[in-house]
């Protein structure tokens, strides 16, 4: 774990913590705790701010409160010892330590707490927007349009009019490759829906008309994930922490599916490459109603 992937771990923290999973948010501050603090890192990153002011968020539970401040202390002890270079009385190296920390602003709040309270992202769906979908016909294809709309628009200032003639020319695209909606079509859109969640740059590129609503329909798996996400998918089958991967990759919630257990067609899932880059993801289900889990290739 190195400084650039804190702000990343920030989000992961603040989503996991926004939808309460006490077990993430723990495994996450597990990480962080790896981190070796510096004071640099620490000022410009400001996570020491961050990880203090997590205590206050009204889902931190008490371990989460205990751990998050395990944390702190463990990096004031980094600096503590960075700045401490010839040995010193001990007394003397934890003043340097909360001196250090202090001037850091780890006891100073404020700023990141609003990031905090900020977070997650407001959804734009079609009926937020007030965007009416073009009728196909054919219901699944409306939904798919629907859904690949809130994840093109969702924290994006885009015009929702400008978003929606995107949307439905990938839909189109993807509709005409398959020639129904069939499981390859329903495969299609997942993946798409997937991928623009977590690949800003692929976003992006739609929306400035560099990359065209054509070609992303037909872009492979490889083209579509971020790089973020190669690494992070990387890290993970490494790591084995693929709980903690997929629980906070805002995921996607459909009635695609059905549980084999309850009945419910109310789920989540994330799709993760789990075998060579050049088979098909392992789409990973979760029953919202029972917490029935499934997956498939
Ligand atoms: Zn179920």
């Amino acid at each position: 774990m190195d400084a650039s992937e804190l702000p990343r771990m920030k989000d992961h923290i603040s989503r996991a913590l926004g939808d309460n999973k006490e077990a993430v948010v723990l495994q996450l501050l597990g990480r962080l705790k790896e981190f070796k603090a510096t004071t640099d890192s620490l000022k410009s990153t400001r996570i020491g701010v961050y990880v203090t002011e997590l205590r206050k968020h009204p889902n931190a539970s008490d371990r989460i409160k205990t751990v998050s401040k395990d944390v702190v202390n463990k990096w004031k002890a980094d600096i503590g010892r960075t700045n401490t270079d010839t040995p010193t009385k001990n007394g003397t190296a934890v003043a340097t330590s909360q001196a250090a920390s202090r001037q850091e602003g780890m006891l100073q709040p404020r700023a990141d707490l609003d990031a905090l309270k900020r977070a997650p992202t407001p959804t734009r769906t079609v009926a937020t927007d007030g965007i009416t979908v073009r009728p196909s016909g054919d219901t699944i294809r409306d939904r798919c349009t629907e859904s690949l709309y809130t994840c093109l628009a969702t924290g994006s200032t885009a015009a929702g009019s400008k978003v929606i003639k995107i949307i439905e020319a990938v839909e189109a695209a993807v509709f005409a490759e398959n020639k129904a909606t069939n499981d390859k079509y329903k495969a299609r859109v997942r993946t798409l829906i997937s991928n623009l969640k977590t690949n800003a740059k692929v976003r992006d590129g739609l929306l400035s008309n560099k990359i065209s609503p054509e070609r992303f329909a037909v872009m492979s798996i490889e083209e579509l994930m971020s790089d973020d996400r190669k690494a992070e998918v990387e890290r993970a089958r490494q790591e084995s922490i693929q709980d903690a991967v997929s629980a906070t990759d805002n995921q996607s919630e459909t009635d695609m599916f059905k549980c084999g257990r309850c009945g419910a067609r109310k789920t989540k899932y994330y799709q993760m490459q789990t075998r060579s880059a050049d088979e098909p993801m392992t789409t990973f289900v979760t029953c919202v109603n029972c917490g029935n889990k499934w997956k498939f290739c």
